[in-house]
């Protein structure tokens, strides 16, 4: 069983999935994995040089910044980058929820009933979800998000807004299957109960 996790920025989907790590639970961190996969997958790595020049990988490191200001001046870079990463996570969530599927006791397995995680800030915009039996959306007050964010990246209200600006809250919120609520009132442990409450039961 795969569960997502996803929501808006500062939201605090990160901190939800290293409780959930910490409770023993297997949380796939898309945001680091893709990273990973960036630099060690070969031909991931042949795809993107051909897309973006060999300089890309200038002295073996990825050149994360070359990345933004290419994609920023030209919109369809974005697009062209996303549908050469994208395909190559997908396959790695399946490979990783695989592995965990065979190191679970035959009882569970069979009963389908160990949930794995999956954190991605863009789980449905990659479609990602339909890897997923159901998707959790973490939210928070916008000005919550906000004010974390900042602190969290040492960054500016107006930067933080632009990044707000392109994400799809509502429509994530819409489409979630269990919507918790991290405002900052509840314990984060709480909103893991909630969380393995929610899964317990549509798992019988
Ligand atoms: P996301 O992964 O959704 O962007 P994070 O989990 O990184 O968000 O949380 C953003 C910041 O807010 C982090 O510094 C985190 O420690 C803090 N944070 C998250 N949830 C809470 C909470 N319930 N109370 C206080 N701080 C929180």
């Amino acid at each position: 069983m795969i569960i997502g996790i996803t929501g808006g920025i500062g939201s605090g989907k990160s901190t939800i999935a290293k409780q959930l790590r910490e409770m023993g639970y297997a949380v796939y961190d898309t945001d680091s994995e893709a990273k990973r996969l960036i630099m060690e997958d070969a031909g991931l790595r042949q795809q993107i040089e051909q897309l973006f020049g060999k300089e890309v990988y200038q002295d073996g490191v990825y050149q994360t910044a070359l990345v933004a200001q290419r994609v920023f001046a030209d919109k369809s870079l974005l697009a062209q980058l996303n549908a050469i990463v994208h395909p190559a996570v997908r396959a790695d969530i399946l490979r990783w929820a695989q592995k965990i599927n065979h190191a679970t006791p035959r009882y569970t397995m069979l009963h389908n009933t160990t949930p794995c995680f999956v954190e991605c800030a863009i789980l449905y915009q990659a479609g990602f979800d339909t890897l997923c039996d159901k998707v959790v959306v973490v939210t928070a007050p916008e000005e919550v998000r906000l004010q974390r964010a900042v602190v969290r990246d040492h960054s500016t209200i107006e930067k933080v807004r632009a990044r707000m600006r392109a994400q799809e809250v509502e429509k994530d919120i819409e489409r979630a299957d269990l919507i918790v609520n991290n405002d900052g009132k509840t314990e984060i442990t709480a909103i893991c109960l909630q969380i393995r409450i929610f899964f317990c039961n549509f798992a019988g």
